[in-house]
């Protein structure tokens, strides 16, 4: 899927839409769900264009790939929530349930968060 710079996480990287910013740095952008599903719910996204992991993964720098996977272990530091745990999770593409096409990390804490994959309704 080729990269749309109108997602609306393209928009909150320009500052085109505001958003409850956790952390920033070179590489990634931490900022609170706007629909939070958990306690804690925030979203670690790469500053460049990537639509999802492979996309990330097969065409990113070296530089890019572990400034932002560090950027998204500081974020769960900074949050507080190393101890007692949290989940990562990427969803990607259309059986992933991923509804913005620009590759983020969800990360949520904050009470105990169930299994780990829901079964199809
Ligand atoms: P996905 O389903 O693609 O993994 O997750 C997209 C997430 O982005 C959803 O949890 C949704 O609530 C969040 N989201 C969508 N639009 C906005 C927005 O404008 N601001 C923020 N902070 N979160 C958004």
């Amino acid at each position: 899927m080729a990269y749309d710079p109108n997602n609306v996480f393209a928009k909150i990287l320009r500052g085109e839409i505001p958003c409850d910013k956790v952390y920033e740095d070179e590489w990634a952008l931490a900022f609170r769900d706007i629909r939070p599903q958990a306690p804690v719910h925030v979203l670690v996204i790469p500053k460049g264009a990537y639509v999802s992991m492979d996309d990330f993964s097969a065409t990113a720098s070296a530089d890019e790939i572990a400034g932002f996977f560090r950027a998204l272990g500081t974020v769960a530091r900074q949050l507080g929530v190393a101890e007692p745990g949290y989940r990562t999770l990427a969803n990607i593409g259309e059986d992933g349930g991923q509804e913005v096409p620009h590759l983020h990390f969800h990360i949520f804490a904050g009470r105990r968060l169930g299994r780990m994959v829901a079964k199809p309704e």
